[in-house]
């Protein structure tokens, strides 16, 4: 029997004809209706499955329209650009086991949708429908944690189609996850870590800039800091941690999307201020200057109407990434030290931002990367701008210590290291009028090696050195700490002696002379030079107080001990 029908076919070409066309026919009807998603009796979840979704370009089609006409399958996760602001989701469910179960549905970024709705229909019947407007209180029952999550009951063997009305704000992209009642708990929990995780490290950036900014008053560090926090606050919101965290979802949160206009206005401003554009490259300052004028506008019109500010945005982020990337460039040209860090910065945003992009216009698939692509860029960015930071306060710390270098250098002798003349002047005009203020006397004493000439006649000047730098030791070991001693000319020596009257003076330059008196220096030719010193003191007169008449006072004093046959201290006596 199936022998002869076989033959009988192929001989009728006309039933051929017929059988290809039924053929055709019943595996386009097979392959347009959307695959079903069985719901076994161990069923747990389902992140993976096929659905469909049809876009009401309208925006305002009835929902049997909606019914009727033509879903396109894909994935459970897509995005699709800004036209698809009404998006319809169809998932056709069956109960495989024997028993009623419980699903449910999972929609876990609608924090960023303005409303979702659940329509279930069994043959072809609405047997529930509910609405979850994220601007209505009495609606966000469905709202959990930045996800909205409805209960489906199936009963044994029913099949059920649900319709998942999608309404997004600008960039419509969802994920649906199916879960029984224990992962549907299980998936609540913990699902923005990775979001804190970045937000807290830029939240540790923010801190330590801040802390930076209140000690050293560099305005970098400021912008640097703001241009975080924006970019921080961006991340919490459109990520979800702030969904989470607080509730914020909803049209509210669209004002909020300024920060993603004023992080490049920090950006810009701390580009300006760390090149030093306005004083060093006018031309550069002046095509960031208008990007940031541009961008402060569109700031500003955000306050006002959010949506049209939006919009130019993102023209105005691009203008701004081509602007400092050529500036960037220009600086790299000049072999400006800091513009690699800059091209890193920028190429790592740049790079990640486009993924991003592509991912919400919907030209890039649905993965982690992409759709988290301008979060990881501007973490990558922070970081890269933060070796910036590290840079400048290695560079301020080189200049600090080489400014510290030049001033001891400018203060100090370089052959005994005692200070010079100039930085005893300056030091003691300081000493003098504390002790003035706190009515404490002060004595100055003068100190000159005797005969010093023969010493270098004798035994020649390197030999003479060695002595000054015999009498430049002794005296530093000698004197208090409270004194400041320096070599005043060539082998003379000054003492400022604070809190000391020339009574008390005179016994401790008594004392240094006569150790002094008993030191020698070896010439290294089997000679040993012995040498003494005589010091004039003199009082610092508190009554009228003047540095110059004191000094003059301790060089007469000094006089007279030459004059007495040297070796001895004198105090200064008005006569
Ligand atoms: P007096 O006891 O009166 O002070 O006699 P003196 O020979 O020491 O006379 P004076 O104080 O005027 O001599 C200063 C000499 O010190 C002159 C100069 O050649 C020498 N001198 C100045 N600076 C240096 C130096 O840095 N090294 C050496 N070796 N000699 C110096
Ligand atoms: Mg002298
Ligand atoms: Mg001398």
């Amino acid at each position: 029997m199936g022998k002869s029908l076989v033959i009988n076919i192929r001989e009728k070409p006309c039933l051929q004809t017929l059988l290809i066309f039924l053929c055709w026919a019943f595996s386009t009807v097979v392959c347009a209706a959307l695959p079903v998603v069985p719901i076994a009796q161990d069923f747990t979840k389902l992140e993976q499955f096929q659905m469909g979704y049809f876009v009401d370009n309208t925006g305002q089609m009835s929902f049997s329209n909606v019914q009727q006409s033509d879903f396109t399958e894909s994935p459970n996760s897509i995005s699709l650009g800004t036209k698809a602001k009404t998006t319809w989701i169809q998932i056709r469910l069956k109960n495989t086991s024997q028993f009623p179960k419980t699903i449910f549905l999972h929609h876990p970024y609608a924090y960023h949708n303005r409303a979702v709705g659940l329509y279930e229909v069994v043959n072809n019947t609405l047997v529930r429908e509910r609405y979850l407007d994220m601007d209505d209180k009495s609606t966000q029952e469905w709202m959990y944690r930045g996800s909205a999550v409805f209960d489906v009951d199936l009963q044994p063997n029913q099949t059920k189609t649900l319709f998942v009305q999608s309404l997004s704000f600008s960039h419509q992209w969802l994920a649906l996850n199916l879960y029984n009642e224990e992962k549907s708990k299980r998936a609540l929990l913990g699902q923005y870590t990775d979001i804190a995780l970045l937000v807290g490290m830029l939240l540790a950036l923010i801190i330590y800039n801040v802390l930076l900014f209140l000690s050293s008053r560099l305005k970098e560090h400021f912008y640097y800091s703001c241009y975080l926090i924006s970019g921080g606050f961006w991340i919490a919101l459109s990520y979800g941690l702030l969904a989470d965290l607080f509730d914020v979802f909803g049209s509210v949160t669209l004002k909020w999307h300024l920060t993603l206009v004023s992080m490049p206005i920090f950006l810009l401003l701390f580009m300006i201020n760390i090149f030093e554009t306005k004083k060093k490259y006018p031309i550069e300052h002046w095509a960031l200057m208008s990007v940031l004028i541009m961008l402060i506008i569109d700031f500003v019109y955000g306050l006002f109407d959010i949506v049209t500010a939006l919009r130019y945005s993102s023209i105005l982020a691009g203008l701004m990434m081509i602007v400092s990337l050529s500036v960037t460039v220009s600086m790299m040209i000049r072999k400006h030290p800091i513009a690699p860090f800059f091209l890193m910065a920028h190429g790592l945003f740049i790079a990640f931002s486009t993924l991003a992009l592509l991912f919400y216009v919907g030209k890039a698939e649905f993965n982690y990367i992409n759709s988290h692509g301008v979060g990881i860029g501007i973490v990558l960015e922070a970081l890269a701008l933060s070796l910036i930071i590290a840079y400048r306060i290695k560079n301020l710390e080189t200049i600090k210590a080489s400014q510290d270098e030049l001033k001891l250098l400018a203060s100090t002798d370089p052959m005994t290291r005692l200070y010079n003349r100039r930085y005893f002047n300056a030091e003691a005009e300081l000493l003098l009028r504390q002790a003035v203020l706190r009515q404490q006397p002060a004595t100055i004493v003068l100190l000159d090696i005797d005969h010093f000439k023969k010493v270098n006649d004798t035994y020649g000047h390197s030999a003479g050195d060695n002595v000054i730098i015999r009498v430049a030791n002794t005296l530093t070991d000698q004197c208090r700490k409270q004194d400041i001693l320096a070599r005043y000319g060539g082998e003379e020596f000054i003492i400022f002696m604070t809190n000391t009257p020339v009574n008390q003076a005179l016994p401790l330059m008594e004392n240094i002379r006569r150790t002094l008196e008993q030191e020698s220096v070896e010439t290294g030719y089997d000679e040993t030079i012995h040498f003494t010193v005589s010091a004039g003191i003199a009082e610092v007169d508190l009554g009228n107080p003047n540095l110059k008449n004191s000094i003059n006072q301790a060089d007469k004093a000094l006089y007279q001990a030459k004059g007495f046959g040297r070796n001895q201290s004198k105090i200064y006596e008005n006569k």
